[in-house]
Order: C-alpha cells, then sequence, then structure tokens
C-alpha cells in the first residue's frame, strides 16, 4: 500500500501570508446561501491572489523578459522528489549545509525546515541563501520545494531568485512537511492551469510506503 501526504496549505481567511500583510488574504463571498426551503445552489466567489498558500513561481516573478507559468509542462512537476531534514538550519541555507545531502543532477528537493513548524509567517523565516542557490545551479537540480512562503529574504536585489530562474530551476513555495520524513517520494506538483502570468496556486503531493 502507498501513503499519500498531502504538503499543500488550506487556502482560508486567515492562512499565512506573505509579510502577514490583509490584503493579500484570500477573500470568500458567498453569492448564493441555500434558501430557507433548501431548493437553492449554493455558489461562493474566490479571490486569491498566486503566491497565495502553495504555489508554483516562474521566471517572471522576477526577471522582466521571464517566461510565464503555462511554458512549465506537467511533465517537470511530477516524478520522484527528495526531501531533505534541514531542521537543524538557523536563518539561510547555505552551501554547507546542502554539500553533505549528496544531491545530483536532475533532483526535485524539498527543504524541511522549522518553517513546518508554524501555521504563521515568520519574518525570520529559514530561507535559501545565495551561495545555496549557486551550489544547486552546479549540481543541476531540476527544482526546489520550500516550506516557507517565499524562497528568499533579507538579500538585495533578490540573487537567490534571479540565480534559480535564470538556470531555469523550477521553484515551489508554501509546502507542509511537519508530517513527512527524509527520504524519497513520488511527487505531483498540480498548479491551476493559469496562462500568461508568473505563478499559480498549486496543490502538491508525495506518495511514499
Ligand atoms: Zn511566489
Amino acid at each position: 500500500m502507498f501513503k499519500v501526504y498531502d504538503i499543500s496549505m488550506t487556502v482560508q481567511p486567515g492562512m499565512a501570508v506573505w509579510g502577514n500583510a490583509p490584503a493579500k488574504q484570500p477573500e470568500l463571498r458567498t453569492l448564493n446561501p441555500h434558501p430557507p426551503d433548501k431548493n437553492g445552489v449554493y455558489e461562493t466567489e474566490l479571490r486569491l491572489g498566486v503566491h497565495t498558500g502553495t504555489h508554483l513561481d516562474a521566471p517572471l516573478h522576477m526577471l522582466a523578459d521571464g517566461d510565464t507559468i503555462e511554458t512549465i509542462s506537467l511533465q517537470e512537476l511530477v516524478g520522484s522528489a527528495r526531501v531533505v531534514d534541514l531542521t537543524h538550519v538557523r536563518d539561510g541555507i547555505g552551501r554547507a549545509d546542502l554539500e553533505p545531502l549528496g544531491l545530483v543532477r536532475g533532483d526535485w528537493v524539498l527543504f524541511k525546515t522549522i518553517n513546518s513548524e508554524t501555521d504563521t509567517f515568520e519574518d525570520d523565516f529559514i530561507y535559501l541563501r545565495e551561495d545555496g542557490a549557486r551550489y544547486l545551479i552546479e549540481v543541476g537540480v531540476r527544482g526546489i520545494g520550500t516550506d516557507a512562503l517565499g524562497i528568499e529574504r533579507s538579500q538585495p536585489e533578490y540573487p537567490t531568485h534571479r540565480l534559480l530562474f535564470r538556470n531555469r530551476i523550477l521553484i515551489v513555495e508554501g509546502l507542509r512537511l511537519k508530517e513527512v520524513a527524509a527520504g524519497t517520494y513520488f511527487m505531483v506538483i498540480a498548479p491551476l492551469k493559469l496562462s500568461g502570468i508568473e505563478a499559480a496556486p498549486a496543490r502538491a503531493l508525495l506518495i511514499g510506503s
């Protein structure tokens, strides 16, 4: 038997959003509640930013001439992925934290950090430092998943984002990995089928034994 781990955030009012900004909260509006005779149709409208919760970023997010979200094929988002335990890391993930992991070309790597232990947005979340990004480019990983709402903070000019996007390394943000042990899983990242923009909310699953 296999086990399915849902590593996505629940999209709902009050969820953790970037910078704890109220304007970034998703909004659910009931257009049509059930009438008292219960013979109606219930309908809800959802308003959300595309970087809400678990989501896939496209290069356009940080590069003016970058590719848009529909250029990332599902083929690139489905397959083997490694969850690595970085819960000992404080502040930022650097080259020295990543070298011992034995990552190889083509890997999808998901960072499990202390970010997964809280459901709130913390200003000092664990992020990927520029030297860590450079190392992952040298290795040639396919994609990176982080359990923070962003892969980077505190670095002027956003070198981590820009380096990864320029090298066509995929970035999934907002994963929830508390319940998942380090190891290799079958991963499915399913972004909403949006087009022409810089990101898409996604459902993310890991399948293991
Ligand atoms: Zn994003």
